[in-house]
């Protein structure tokens, strides 16, 4: 089968050695999938979903049952008293602006615990590009507390909060950033010591390529609001678009009046066409995360192996589906992601090259061979051209196909002379 795609000869011995090592690894991640699975499952029984709940309002969508189960659904697997759950919320930026512009008025103070966010809401803060439109310049003034080795830095976080802080946000995920994303057990601390300093601070998450890679959610364990995007983890490959914001209830409903208008909130909003994928992504989603996981894992082995730094590493605990690797080189990272392309399903024929991004600081080059644009919970890359040249890669629906393209990835390197590590099979 390695003959399909005239890869080098050495990968024939080396991938059964890397997944040999690896399997013990995938226990775990089953053991997640199954509960997460019976977790969805159930909630659909719950709810008595049927072929009616599948087809979708046109118009205003008043009465739109399966928007409604669709919300009530989300709750429950994200143990939660109110969801949206909609394809009018057109990414994960706009899901994470709908939530801080719902929950903030003039005069109050938003602090990230995890550090400065991902790239693109620094526009939305205000501390990036023009300012149109800011949280700044509706008098909403930030702070951040920078990670220290990777963990919240409690002593100056204790010190941020103060009056006016009315919303502490954290980032789950890793992002475009070189440290670990947290874990739900993290969050909980999190949550707690918040809580403890200012007992009616909001809890917010943004919750982006986490779902699903635990058995709870950060609502469970305390969480007030927690976001993210449909065409991630839980739209499960198949959403075309979309996001979720879900929480409690007075929250939700306080950012429903920002998605649409205040006094219609979450009663308005055709889903035209978008129910049928909506449910049925997220029915499938805890095993397609599973298998992203499952690719993450191999693909950090692999390249270990080969001799590059990764982040995680193959034997660490994932909470989110990204894989980092450190390429310390402009053209070996840029290399690499176009070998992602280039095993991809779409697109295989085209290369992409860095550029400016609406949203992004520095150039950025994106790898998509996808079926929805920009959607990564199938197999793709992304990276900042800036030092030490990290390539995020993330999601791919099958485990399968993320060994293909991590594999035409490395062969890609190895054509271009830019291979530093070796083929060797030994620990
Ligand atoms: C993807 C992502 C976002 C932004 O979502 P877009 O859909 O790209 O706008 C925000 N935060 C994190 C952690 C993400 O992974």
């Amino acid at each position: 089968m390695f003959s399909f795609f005239k890869l080098k000869k050495e990968f024939e011995q080396l991938v059964p050695f890397i997944e040999g090592k690896i399997e013990k690894q995938f226990r775990e991640i089953h053991h997640i999938a199954a509960y997460n699975q019976a977790k969805v499952l159930k909630a659909f029984q719950n709810h008595q979903v049927t072929d009616y709940h599948l087809q979708s309002s046109t118009g205003y969508g008043y009465d739109d049952l399966g928007r409604e189960t669709l919300d009530r659904i989300y709750a429950d697997v994200f143990q939660a008293e109110t969801a949206l759950v909609r394809p009018h919320i057109v990414s994960g930026t706009h899901a994470l602006a709908i939530g801080l512009f719902g929950l903030l008025r003039p005069g109050d103070e938003l602090l990230y615990l995890t550090g400065d966010p991902y790239d693109t809401l620094e526009e939305v803060i205000g501390i990036a590009g023009e300012g149109m439109g800011s949280l700044k310049e509706w008098g909403i003034s930030y702070r951040s507390v920078p990670l220290q080795d990777g963990k919240v830095n409690y002593e100056e976080a204790a010190k941020a909060i103060h009056a006016k802080t009315k919303v502490v946000a954290i980032q789950r995920s890793r992002g475009y950033e070189w440290r670990p994303s947290f874990s739900i057990e993290e969050i909980k601390e999190m949550v707690d010591f918040v809580k403890e300093v200012k007992s009616d601070v909001i809890f917010f998450v943004d919750n982006c390529y986490g779902e699903f890679t635990d058995i709870v959610e950060p609502t469970t364990v305390g969480a007030d609001v927690i976001v993210g995007s449909l065409i991630k983890n839980p739209g499960g490959g198949l959403a075309k678009t979309g996001g979720y914001i879900v929480g409690k209830s007075r929250y939700i409903k306080s950012i429903s009046y920002r998605l649409t208008a205040p006094g219609i909130g979450s009663k308005v909003g055709a889903m035209h066409g978008h129910s049928a994928d909506f449910y049925q992504g997220f029915f499938l989603a805890p095993h397609f995360v599973a298998e992203a996981l499952k690719g993450g894992i191999f693909t950090a082995a692999l390249l270990e192996h080969l001799g590059y730094e990764t982040n995680p590493l193959w034997t660490e605990k994932r909470n989110d589906i990204i894989q980092a690797v450190k390429f310390n080189n402009k053209e070996a990272l840029i290399t690499f992601l176009q070998g992602i392309q280039k095993g991809s399903p779409i697109d295989s024929h085209v290369a992409p090259v860095p550029a400016q991004i609406p949203g992004y600081q520095s150039e950025v080059i994106m790898a998509a061979g996808v079926f929805v644009q920009g959607a990564s919970l199938e197999l793709s890359g992304d990276a900042p051209i800036r030092e030490p040249y990290i390539g995020y890669i993330q999601g791919g629906l099958t485990y399968e196909h993320i060994k293909w393209g991590i594999l035409t990835s490395i062969e890609q390197m190895v054509e271009k002379g830019l291979f530093k590590g070796n083929f060797l099979m030994k620990n």
